[in-house]
């Protein structure tokens, strides 16, 4: 197999046969002429079972995290939504992390569990209490390493040892690693998810999901929901989304080594009183993601002295890091979870400390980045 650039850039991205095009096209077709009834010329028919843009991302997804099958859909959430479908039904009973993203906790929460679906939220650094909670019913044991917005790091070979031995399936939500600092199938993981939205996609422009495995029969569960509840995204998104992938290895380098350059400056600031980054030697899991990880990626969370309101001025006061929720594109961005991304998990096992800043470090002057971060703290 090629380095991960050449994939990032080539697989599923052969030139147009016909036109020669360097590029994919963006087939915005909705139907494929048949020569004959049934006589199909690519396999192509309509275009929510498949699109020839879609399958070229799909194809590339799929190869960047070296897995055999990767399906494209409208959003990370749908991703989340047709994994659930695929895998669970009513009665049976899912692991997730006690500081899930938010839109998983609140779909599995406020959606699943009406359909009969039991969830037990662990944090997963702790092996013990996730074989603690393990059932018989378990179908499923959903992990995030590193994990929105708390950074912690999950073993995922432990995991999935710990998922396997009673018959249950680990998914990896890879969207904060990225496969290019980490490829979980590789760690025994049974599939991946990825909200494309954020660092795959990379500039903010697009909304999208998939799901990567080597399991040909979930595979196929996975691409007759896709097709059977329709959640695809549509040409031009599979587009934008393979465009922005074709910089991911570059661009993760450049978000890694700005993290590190702000992670340095936080920490030297007297208003910080923590800093949470899994390149850390001091942080919780950093000796199992220096193992599973090639890099620590962009995202950093801290905490201010004085509480939410020392956070939220924190929050209003920066001018490069833009106040919006989401994460993973090229430019710098800072919120505040307890009211922003997270605040669906107020009140809940899952609410997180409301002095915490999240900052998705985007590829910036990293001076710029420093400067900005230092002056907002006063
Ligand atoms: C954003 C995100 C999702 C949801 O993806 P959407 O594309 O917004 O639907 C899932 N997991 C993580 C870790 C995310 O950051």
């Amino acid at each position: 197999m090629t380095g991960f650039a050449t994939r990032a850039i080539h697989a599923g991205q052969d030139p147009d046969p016909h036109t020669g095009s360097v590029i994919v096209p963006i087939h915005s077709s909705s139907t494929f002429v048949q020569d004959g009834v049934g006589g199909l010329r690519e396999g192509y028919e309509y275009a929510r079972t498949a699109n020839p843009t879609r399958t070229a991302l799909e194809t590339c997804v799929a190869a960047l995290e070296a897995g055999l099958h990767g399906r494209a859909f409208a959003s990370g959430m749908a991703a989340s939504d047709v994994l659930l479908r695929a895998t669970c039904r009513p009665g049976d009973h899912i692991i997730i992390p006690d500081d899930a993203y938010g839109g998983t906790f609140r779909l599995i929460d406020k959606v699943f569990r009406h359909w009969g679906i039991e969830h037990t939220a662990v944090g997963q650094s702790d092996l013990d209490a996730v074989r603690a909670a393990m059932r018989p019913n378990t179908r499923l044991v959903w992990c995030e390493t590193p994990t929105n917005p708390l950074l912690n790091i999950a073993d995922i070979a432990s995991l999935a040892a710990v998922a396997h031995q009673t018959g249950a399936r680990l998914v990896v939500d890879n969207t904060f690693a990225t496969p290019y600092l980490q490829t979980p199938l590789a760690l025994g993981a049974d599939v991946v998810l990825h909200s494309t939205t954020k660092y795959l996609g990379g500039h903010s422009d697009v909304i999208g999901g998939a799901l990567i495995t080597d399991d040909v029969e979930l595979d196929e569960q996975v691409a007759f929901l896709q097709n059977g509840a329709g959640a695809v995204p549509g040409p031009f998104d599979a587009w934008l989304t393979l465009r922005g992938i074709k910089t991911l290895a570059v661009r993760m380098e450049r978000h890694c080594d700005n993290a590190e350059r702000v992670v340095a400056a936080l920490q030297a600031h007297p208003a910080v009183t923590g800093v949470r980054y899994p390149g850390l030697a001091t942080h919780h899991g950093h000796e199992i993601a220096a193992k599973q990880m090639r890099r620590f990626g962009g995202i950093v969370s801290f905490t201010v002295d004085g509480g939410a309101a020392a956070a939220l001025a924190v929050c209003a006061r920066t001018q490069v890091f833009t106040l919006a929720e989401s994460l993973g594109g090229v430019e710098s961005l800072i919120e505040h979870p307890g009211r922003m991304t997270h605040a669906s998990t107020t009140g809940t096992q899952l609410e997180v400390p409301a002095d915490l800043i999240r900052l998705s470090v985007g590829i910036e002057d990293p001076e710029d980045l420093v400067d900005d971060i230092l002056a907002a703290l006063g």
